[in-house]
């Protein structure tokens, strides 16, 4: 293949070159005397991007959805109450699985396209005198319809009634990419994983919980296995493991959260906000409109497209990657058909989103639906020169000399 499918989708998401090289080395040894000189002070970095200055970080060989069981494994009881909303197919999944695993769900179902009812959560809560609910969820960013909600506000809403639940938050669209900050909202287990915003292959689930998860992990008896925090702190806190673990994904985890870290973390959310917002400026230009029902619900990390009526956006996306060499995400189950998704998280640029924006103005041609060729991409051209600054690729190379 001369060129690269060009991936578009909200993760797994393009993996920095530096990031690349950091991974192309041999096996190494995972309980030699000099790993922990590497793990140690990996542990204590990967909190910073969690904003974590107390409790800990677990990675786990898994995808982000291990991480959401050993939350709720590690530290809730069966039968225990939770809140919960379900607005697109993530929060949706998580639902579910608190379900499957004996959790009785309080469900907040809401429109797709729309976010965490902050107002209910808060009225429920204040009825909740006798403190039945546990924990409350969160889905940060609903990656399938492009949704990003308000957990400061979540907080305030627990803080408000003076109740004790816990805080979990499905952070793995959002953390590294938009701001997030677990000590200050008092999150007490955050969910990520290693393909999104941290820019890595699949196959590390993140968890990183506070104190307070922590001393709730004491007395949940709920089961667990593979996933239990026990194992994982006592060879943790030597620099070890209590499985293999994926080296190599490690050693790139090193240098994406370096660059995270050298750019700095508000930098970065800038970055994906002034990104995402010449996105928007496009579908704008090109008559359509987002699945997200609110401007601020609109998420910097995944933009969701509805298509018009007579426009199939599986067609869309099949057009785009078939003639265009260029792949969107899909809709997920209640709006397959009705979106397609541009991710614009991690490591991209203006000049990649131009590209994008540029396949999907063909491939919605393509489908028929009737716009001006060039008006997305204008548009969004136009905001990313008014907005431009020197520094982006500068630092961009200042990262991989250092790292090369
Ligand atoms: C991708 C994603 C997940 C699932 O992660 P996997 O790594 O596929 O298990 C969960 N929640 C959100 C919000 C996601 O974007």
């Amino acid at each position: 293949m001369l060129v690269q499918p060009h991936l578009f989708i909200p993760g797994p998401t393009n993996v920095p070159e530096p990031v690349r090289s950091a991974m192309d080395i041999p096996m190494e040894d995972m309980r030699s005397p000099e790993f922990p000189k590497f793990t140690l002070p990996l542990f204590e970095d990967i909190k910073k991007i969690f904003k974590l200055k107390k409790g800990r970080v677990f990675l786990y060989p898994s995808s982000g959805t291990g991480a959401w069981e050993s939350a709720i494994t590690n530290t809730l009881n069966v039968g225990d109450k939770v809140l919960m909303s379900r607005f697109g197919q993530f929060s949706l999944l998580w639902v579910q699985m608190a379900e499957r695993l004996g959790l009785k769900v309080e469900l907040c179902d809401e429109e797709w396209g729309d976010g965490i009812p902050v107002e209910k959560y808060a009225d429920i809560l204040a009825k909740d005198t006798a403190h039945e609910i546990k924990a409350v969820f969160c889905t940060h960013n609903e990656t399938a319809t492009g949704v990003t909600s308000d957990v400061a506000g979540v907080r305030k809403a627990l803080d408000a009634a003076g109740h004790p639940a816990l805080l979990y938050v499905d952070g793995v669209s959002a953390v590294g990419s938009i701001d997030f900050r677990m000590d200050e909202w008092k999150v007490d287990c955050c969910v990520s994983g290693s393909q999104k915003g941290l820019m890595l292959p699949t196959g590390v689930g993140i968890l990183a919980v506070s104190d307070k998860a922590l001393a709730a992990n004491k007395t949940s008896k709920m089961q667990k296995a593979y996933f239990t925090f026990e194992d994982m702190i006592a060879t943790n806190d030597q620099g070890y493991f209590p499985y293999t673990p994926p080296t190599q994904i490690y050693r790139g985890m090193r240098v994406s959260i370096d660059m995270l870290l050298e750019e700095g973390l508000e930098n970065v959310f800038a970055r994906h906000n002034r990104l995402a917002t010449g996105v928007r400026k496009a579908v704008d230009a090109w008559g359509l409109r987002l699945c997200a029902n609110h401007e601020k619900w609109n998420s910097d990390t995944v933009s969701a497209i509805v298509v018009p009526d007579g426009v199939d956006a599986v067609e869309v996306i099949k057009t785009a990657y078939y003639r265009y060499n260029v792949s969107l995400g899909t809709g997920l189950n209640k709006v397959a058909g009705k979106v397609f998704r541009i991710g614009h998280i991690g490591a991209v640029d203006e000049v990649m989103l131009g590209g994008a924006l540029f396949g999907v103005e063909m491939a919605l041609r393509d489908c028929g639906h009737k716009f001006e060729l060039g008006s997305g991409t204008g548009a969004a051209a136009q905001h990313y020169s008014d907005t431009a600054t020197r520094s982006a690729s500068s630092r961009a190379g200042v990262t991989a000399r250092k790292a090369a």
